[in-house]
């Protein structure tokens, strides 16, 4: 497997997040993905470093305020009176107010969703080159150099057009998949992550050609509470080319294989002949963010049924979070997709 990896990702080092009205340290945090390198280094994998694409593929998914919001948050914070280090939102747009403030407070309420992606110093340097970790694996894949691996870091799939959220600034999987539907390719998108990729929904669900698919747990009373329900099936151009598989918690390997096929199935009914797979670890039984059951072995044989679809194949990295068994689960889901 080829791996794509920038160590410039390890500048994004938030310092808190709130959970259950709690502040808590970051679980987004850079050791992670010092344990995703240290597993695929030591399974042999061979690493490359990124290229620099420019804004260009970043911008084909991601309006510009959004990006000059993200590019200038930090600087335009620690000019305020008594800033804290990092840019948190402390007001929202709520659904009864609708002005589109200037000012850097009222702009990070209406960029980002929630409080769990603060903006620091290295934020917007390390979301430019987790991109440019999925363009440059993409382009592996697309120039016939068969499937890669990008492992970035902060991780994309809650990050909508115009909105961070949930540790996500940019959407390391869209905009991968944008760059080759641009280019002619039939896309679809498989997300797997234990937690509903509701921005990749967001940014493709007025579009027919890219494909989205997630298999995540119930998000009735889980992140990202407000979309992931099965009735979500896409709008406009984009109706039927959204499928949710929301999973009871608790769903062991089982389910979770199962989800994965379903998933698989409706792909290959939409023809694609290349997929993005937006891999989370966060299923695993002893994730601390995890609602799921699944184990180390799970893993292994998923990444057989997701190889077994014989697509070309570009994994983008999403979030999977702090336990023993983080490393083992990567490296088991590649060895299972290159002997799948
Ligand atoms: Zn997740």
């Amino acid at each position: 497997m080829q791996v794509i990896y920038s160590p410039v990702q390890q500048d994004h080092d938030p310092s808190s997040f709130i959970t259950s009205g709690r502040v808590a340290p970051s679980p987004e945090c850079p050791e992670r993905a010092e344990r995703f390198l240290a597993a695929v280094t030591g399974a042999g994998h061979d690493v490359a470093a990124p290229r620099e694409h420019g804004i260009g593929p970043v911008a084909a998914i991601h309006p510009p305020d959004y990006l000059r919001f993200l590019e200038t948050a930090h600087a335009r914070w620690s000019a305020l009176p008594n800033p804290g280090p990092e840019v948190i939102p402390n007001v929202h747009p709520g659904r009864h107010m609708v002005a589109r403030p200037a000012h850097v407070i009222g702009q990070a309420g209406y960029f980002m969703a929630d409080t769990a992606c603060p903006v620091g110093e290295g934020t917007w340097r390390a979301a430019r080159a987790a991109a440019d970790c999925a363009v440059t694996a993409m382009d592996l894949v697309l120039d016939g150099a068969g499937p890669a691996y990008a492992l970035c870091r902060p991780p994309g799939h809650h990050a909508f057009a115009d909105m961070a959220g949930g540790f996500c600034f940019l959407n390391n999987a869209g905009i991968a998949a944008a760059r080759a539907a641009a280019g002619g390719r039939r896309v679809a998108i498989l997300d797997i992550d234990v937690h509903h990729g509701n921005g990749t929904q967001g940014i493709f669900y007025r579009r027919s050609d890219v494909f989205f698919v997630s298999v995540h747990a119930d998000p009735t009373n889980y992140y990202p509470f407000f979309s992931g329900y099965a009735g979500e099936r896409g709008e406009g151009p984009g109706e039927g080319y959204n499928l949710n598989l929301p999973q009871a918690h608790g769903t062991g390997d089982d389910g979770y294989l199962e989800a994965i096929a379903e998933g698989l199935g409706a792909v290959a009914r939409y023809g694609a002949d290349l997929l993005v797979l937006s891999l989370g670890l966060d299923p695993q039984e002893n994730d601390p963010l995890g609602v799921l059951k699944v184990t180390t072995e799970g893993f292994r044989k998923a990444g057989a049924r997701v190889a077994g679809a014989r697509l070309d194949t570009l994994i983008v990295q999403e979030g999977g979070y702090l336990c023993d068994e983080l490393g083992a689960n990567l490296a088991a889901f590649l060895d299972g997709f290159g002997n799948g």
